[in-house]
Parts: structure tokens; C-alpha cells; sequence
């Protein structure tokens, strides 16, 4: 069986294709490599001993990238490419509506022309907006969201749910990620934001392995057990998971279905700069800095849908998360750059 994967050399991605080449599926990847670097198709080799197919490809761009599908028999396709960053989505909107809902737009329109019945989507915990009461559940309310990012996510599960209603033969899988975390055992791939790192977990590695000074920490004020922001982090592997159960579900299904990945759990950001602490043998230094506008004091996932409807469950815990993010970073300071 052979499974797309639009930006699949991109973080989620790359694991996710470790996750299937492991699992024995035949794995192509379409990335234009604009927040991702061509050196995990080696590492993807190494640690697979199989090479998924690339396409050098920009995945909006719809008379290039149907080269994909008019060369290959495409089963499944898993639809990563998109820009991720909540604040630059805040300073270039029109980049992220362009970019994220064309390359949706493109694929699904040649998913419709090849007869693709399968498609997971990469969504995303920010839908749930800031008016529902945690744990969040699959059928809260969505929206409003509070940065153009988010409502990129939004808009796309809309456009897959009204293709969907009008093509019974095909099923959709919206996946709502909450924090994905951590990268493979073997320290081969991993997180490489390019510049310095917006999100907790690369900014405390790139701190602990000296790039940083000190991580500042937004808020010691929220009305949570430390006062610091609470999220659900998952391991990455964990979540690559949820992508071969979530596909395994679309194979039998029809219509669309929405999924938490997350672990239900709820961590503190001073327990995970104390969990990363312990992993890598010395005490992360940090300050408390004043709230990062538009975050939300705490939120985690209901998971039981997941786990009852695609057999699935994040078992990997924060002392996994922190160990595999450290070994990422220690033995690749640079990232991908060699
Ligand atoms: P990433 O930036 O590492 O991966 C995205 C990949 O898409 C990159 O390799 C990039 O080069 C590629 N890409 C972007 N635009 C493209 C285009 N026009 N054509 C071809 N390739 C293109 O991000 P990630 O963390 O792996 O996230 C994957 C998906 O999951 C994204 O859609 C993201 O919004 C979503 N998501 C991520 C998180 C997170 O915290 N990482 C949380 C929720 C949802
Ligand atoms: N955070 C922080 N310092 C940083 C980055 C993040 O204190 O340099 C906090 C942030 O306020 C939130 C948590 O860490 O409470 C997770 O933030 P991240 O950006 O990783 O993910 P989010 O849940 O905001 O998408």
C-alpha cells in the first residue's frame, strides 16, 4: 500500500514515515523543503533501511505536483504541508491563507481526480477557541480562533468536510493534534525550527545545549497549580502512530471523523523545564517573563474517542519526550545542518 505525504519531510512528517516504512507501507514524500532540509531522506534511510520516493515539489502548485499522482497509485494520502507558526501567521496573513488552504485545495482536488479514498489531515488543538472548559472533546464548539494560523486549520476541516459529504466513497480523518514533542530513539530526525524557536520544547533544548542563555517563561501568574501555562504534550512517535491507526480507521470508513491526539494529560511548563532538567543531567536556566499575548492559561485533550475508535493511546511519558528531545539535540546542535 502506498501512502502520500505532502510535507512529509517537515517534522510530524518525517516520524510519521518512519512509522509507516516500519509498518510496511511504501512511503512518497511531496515537500518543497520551505521549513525542512532534504537530509532526512538520508536519515529516513538510516534508520528505515528503505528511502521513500520525494518529490521536490511545491504542493499549491497544482500542474506540478499532479505529476505525483499521474506516476504513482496512491492509496492514502496524509496532508502535512502548510506553514505552522502562529506569529508569523499574525504578521503575514495572506502568506498563511495562501499557502495553507491552496496546498489543501490542490490536493484534494487531484485526491477527487485519482479516486484517492483516504485522507488524514493535520489539524489542530487551536480550533477549540478559548470559551471551552477542559478537557477538550471532539464535539465542542470550534472557533473563534485567535490568529489567522488557527483559522487556516479551521477553514481547511470545512472545505475536507464538504468534500466529503459530496463524495461518499471517500473518508476524511481529522486529526487535532495538542503538543507534539520529543523525536525518534535513535536521534536521527528530530525537531530543526529554523531561527530561534517559538515553542517550549526546542527553545528549552537549544537553552540546555547552550545555543540560548535562558528561557524565558510567559506568565507565572495563571490560575494553574504552579502558575505557569498548562498544555498536553505528546511524543512525536506516539502521535506518527495515530497517523497508521487514524489511516487504518479511513480504510474502513466513509464520511469524516475527527480525532484528539493527545495524552490526556495536562503538564506545566516548569514540570517539563524540570522533566528536561533531569534528562539532560543539568538544570535548564529560565526567568519568568511577563504572559505571551493571545495563549490560554490550560488545555488538554479528552482522548478517549482515539483510544476507543482507532484502538490508539499515547504511551510514551514527559521523561520519554524530554530523553528523545535531548538526544536529537546533543547529537545534532545544528539540526540537519551537517
Ligand atoms: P513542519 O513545518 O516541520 O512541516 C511542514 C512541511 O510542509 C515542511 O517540510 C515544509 O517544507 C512543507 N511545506 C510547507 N508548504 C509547502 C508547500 N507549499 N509545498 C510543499 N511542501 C510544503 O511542521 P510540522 O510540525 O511537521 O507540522 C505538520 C503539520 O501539522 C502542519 O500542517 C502543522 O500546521 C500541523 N500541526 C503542527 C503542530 C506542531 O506543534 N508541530 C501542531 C498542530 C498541527
Ligand atoms: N512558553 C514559554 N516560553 C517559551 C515558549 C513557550 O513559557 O519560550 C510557554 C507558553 O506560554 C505555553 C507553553 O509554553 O504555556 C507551550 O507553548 P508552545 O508555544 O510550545 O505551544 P502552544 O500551546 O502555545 O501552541
Amino acid at each position: 500500500m502506498t501512502v502520500l505525504l505532502t510535507g512529509g519531510a517537515g517534522y510530524i512528517g518525517s516520524h510519521t514515515a518512519a512509522e509507516l516504512l516500519a509498518a510496511g507501507y511504501d512511503v512518497i514524500i511531496a515537500d518543497n523543503f520551505s521549513n525542512s532540509s532534504p537530509a532526512v531522506l538520508d536519515r529516513l534511510e538510516q534508520i528505515a533501511w528503505k528511502r521513500p520516493k520525494l518529490y521536490n515539489v511545491d504542493v499549491s502548485d497544482k500542474s506540478a505536483f499532479e505529476r505525483v499522482f499521474a506516476e504513482n497509485k496512491i492509496d492514502s494520502v496524509i496532508h502535512f504541508a502548510g506553514y505552522k507558526s502562529v506569529g508569523e501567521s499574525v504578521r503575514v496573513p495572506l502568506n498563511y491563507y495562501r499557502n495553507n488552504i491552496d496546498c489543501t485545495l490542490a490536493t484534494l482536488e487531484l485526491v477527487d481526480k485519482y479516486s484517492v479514498n483516504s485522507f488524514i489531515f493535520s489539524s489542530s488543538a487551536t480550533v477549540y477557541g478559548a470559551e471551552n472548559e477542559v478537557p477538550y472533546r471532539e464535539d465542542m464548539r470550534v472557533g473563534p480562533c485567535s490568529n489567522p494560523y488557527g483559522w487556516t486549520k479551521l477553514f481547511i476541516e470545512q472545505i475536507i468536510k464538504d468534500f466529503s459529504s459530496a463524495k461518499p466513497e471517500f473518508s476524511a480523518v481529522l486529526l487535532r493534534y495538542f503538543n507534539p514533542v520529543g523525536a525518534h530513539r535513535s536521534g536521527l530526525i528530530g525537531e530543526d525550527p529554523r531561527g530561534i524557536p517559538n515553542n517550549l520544547m526546542p527553545y528549552i533544548s537549544k537553552v540546555a545545549v547552550g545555543a540560548l542563555p535562558v528561557l524565558k517563561i510567559f506568565g507565572n501568574d495563571y490560575p494553574t497549580r504552579d502558575g505557569t501555562g498548562v498544555r498536553d504534550y505528546i511524543h512525536v512517535i506516539d502521535l506518527a502512530k495515530g497517523h497508521v491507526a487514524a489511516m487504518r480507521f479511513a480504510e474502513n470508513n466513509r464520511g469524516t471523523e475527527v480525532f484528539n491526539l493527545g495524552t490526556g494529560k495536562g503538564e506545566s511548563v516548569l514540570e517539563m523545564v524540570g522533566a528536561f532538567g533531569n534528562a539532560c543531567g543539568r538544570p535548564v536556566p529560565y526567568e519568568f517573563a511577563p504572559r505571551r499575548s493571545g495563549d490560554l492559561p490550560e488545555y488538554y485533550a479528552d482522548v478517549r474517542k482515539a483510544n476507543e475508535v482507532l484502538g490508539w493511546k499515547a504511551e510514551l511519558s514527559v521523561a520519554d519526550m524530554c530523553r528523545d528531545a535531548w538526544n536529537w539535540q546533543s547529537r545534532n546542535p545544528n539540526g540537519y545542518e551537517e
